[in-house]
């Protein structure tokens, strides 16, 4: 399964002004993907900090690290720099993200939302990426998206704002995840039960989550109290959607035998 890496990097989140909602987000779609996401940390915007991550992610031989964040024009958004010195490549110009920043402040100007076009220092700042770099067209604002192999690792540099992070994962970002995740799917099945007590639900999905380990099952604690329900959800993700949704329904019956054994009954079952 595709490793996932994800490091959220803005002074902004770590003195609690930002909360990190691109991580959730991210490990969602990831998720949903059929990607596994193994860790995710938060870092500040600080050059060899967030080289290290970076490093130490491609050491574990991560297939895919994301990170968010600093690559603005501002002086603190340092991001590619450190990308540059994990790698251990220069920084220079790249031809098709000035095209990029180029053609997007084009269209900036004509809208009548900025007052010229021109490529300045902190606009041509945007087009410095890491040698052997690809950029990636950000539909929602003018720092292009990039994409940087090291050694087996692919890291993908996407903006802070969230507008613009899933504005790239979700166009031009694309083909690259088609090719990476291909066809794999990932199914959940969410069972609704009629008990307020995870310990007396707890030996039954043990012995239903040991009986199909490939299905990850958890039971979702709430407060207790009169009506409390429970939920138990299994997921698994995995290539081919027929015996991927075959898995999770034969571990959804155990449990069902389990229930009726003990006489809890369900609420419900939903995908
Ligand atoms: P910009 O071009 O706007 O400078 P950037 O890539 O440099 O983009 P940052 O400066 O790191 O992005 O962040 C811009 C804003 O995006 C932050 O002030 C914050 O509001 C939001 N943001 C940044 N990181 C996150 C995050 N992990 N989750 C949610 N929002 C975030
Ligand atoms: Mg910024």
């Amino acid at each position: 399964m595709t490793t996932v890496e994800i490091i959220a990097i803005g002074n902004e989140i770590l003195i609690g002004d930002v909360l990190d909602t691109n991580t959730h987000w991210l490990c969602q779609q990831i998720t949903g993907l059929g990607g596994h996401v193994v860790r995710a940390t938060l870092v500040r915007d600080e050059v060899p900090v967030i080289a290290e991550v970076l490093r130490q992610a491609v050491a574990r031989s991560t297939d895919v690290v994301f990170t968010t964040g600093g690559l603005g024009p501002t002086a603190d958004d340092m991001t590619l720099q450190a990308v540059a010195q994990a790698a251990g490549v220069p920084l220079e110009e790249h031809a098709e993200a000035l095209r990029l920043v180029q053609e997007k402040y084009k269209e900036l100007a004509a809208q009548g939302y900025v007052a010229q076009a021109d490529l300045t220092p902190e606009r041509r700042k945007m087009a410095v990426l890491p040698r052997g770099a690809q950029a990636l067209h950000n539909p929602a604002g003018a720092a292009p998206g990039v994409l940087l192999n090291i050694a087996e690792t692919m890291v993908i540099v996407l903006p802070g704002v969230p507008t613009e992070m899933k504005g790239i994962f979700t166009t031009s970002l694309q083909p690259v995840l088609q090719a990476m995740f291909g066809e794999s799917v990932f199914v959940e099945r969410v069972v609704l039960v009629e008990c307020g007590d995870e310990s007396v639900l707890a030996p039954l999905v043990n012995r239903v989550a040991a009986a199909h380990p490939e299905v990850y099952v958890k039971s979702r604690a709430k407060a207790y109290g009169p009506n409390v329900r429970l939920k138990v959800t299994f997921s698994l993700a995995g290539r081919e959607r027929a015996k991927v949704e075959e898995a999770v329904e034969r571990a959804v019956a155990d449990l069902r035998v389990a229930l009726d054994e003990a006489r809890i009954a369900i609420v419900s079952v939903d995908a």
